[in-house]
């Protein structure tokens, strides 16, 4: 399939898209945008694993987000390592720390990125990392490691300063939809600074839905919305945009790629 587009991050095996999942799929096909659909928790990693197998243009991550945390136990990552077996997988994610809502434990969360981030090294796989409220640890479990893996922050929010701060470690940062909200000066004027071989751009669907469909629910088509908005904050086209960051996907995730 010709991927004129790639959105890195995306759940549509979640039951939002329980009504019309291969709608969302076609649409998303229709438009020649590929997507990675991330797990969350073993079953949501194997169905990501399935949705990509099953369809062109659809990759997979596999991972526990900090939510599920302390269902991930000890840390033993046989059933992760079982799952990326397959050619689909391309990233180990999401995963990464939120002591926003502090669903598991922090220190269950630290565990069970340590553990991934271990996992992620010994696959040569590019991880997704989420950070919400969490920046200070976060940063310092990826800083004290002797071995950093590829990666993105995901639906980075923050100054330049901050973004600087993953750029140094080799990390790409990942737009999305609230970049297209009216206020996030802050993010813009650093979007305008980053360099554009550094970043990929996503959706999170079904959450984080960009303007104009702001309210409703998210899928992989819309996340053109981002790359239009990347174009005028950067003075540059959308097919400029839309080129680079695909090929930043690709690097990153090694899609297509053997
Ligand atoms: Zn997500």
């Amino acid at each position: 399939m010709e991927m004129r587009l790639i959105d890195t991050h995306a759940h549509v095996d979640l039951e939002h898209y329980d009504g019309d999942r291969e709608e969302v799929v076609e649409r998303a096909k229709n438009a020649e945008i590929g997507f990675i659909n991330m797990g969350l928790d073993i079953d949501s990693s194997k169905k990501s694993v399935n949705l990509a197998e099953t369809n062109e243009g659809v990759y997979a991550g596999v991972g526990f987000h900090p939510h599920e945390a302390s269902s991930f136990g000890s840390p033993d990552p046989k059933r992760l390592r079982k799952l990326s077996r397959s050619d689909s997988v391309v990233a180990i994610g999401e995963i990464g720390l939120d002591y926003y809502r502090d669903n598991s434990p922090r220190k269950d969360q630290r565990e069970a990125f340590r553990t991934q981030l271990d996992l992620a090294c010994e696959l040569g796989l590019p991880v997704s990392v989420h950070n919400r409220s969490s920046t200070e640890d976060l940063l310092r479990l990826l800083k004290e490691r002797d071995e950093v893996p590829r990666g993105v922050s995901h639906s980075f929010f923050g100054d330049y300063e901050l973004g600087l701060e993953f750029l140094d470690l080799g990390f790409y940062l990942g737009l999305s939809g609230p970049l297209t909200f009216g206020g996030e000066k802050e993010l813009k004027e650093a979007v305008k600074r980053f360099p554009l071989d550094r970043l990929v751009l996503e959706t999170d669907c079904p959450f984080l839905t960009p303007v104009p469909h702001r309210g409703e629910r998210n899928e992989p088509s819309y996340v053109s919305h981002v790359t239009e908005e990347v174009a005028k904050i950067k003075g540059i086209s959308e097919e400029e945009v839309s080129e680079r960051t695909t090929e930043n996907a690709v690097r990153l995730f090694d899609i297509n790629g053997e």
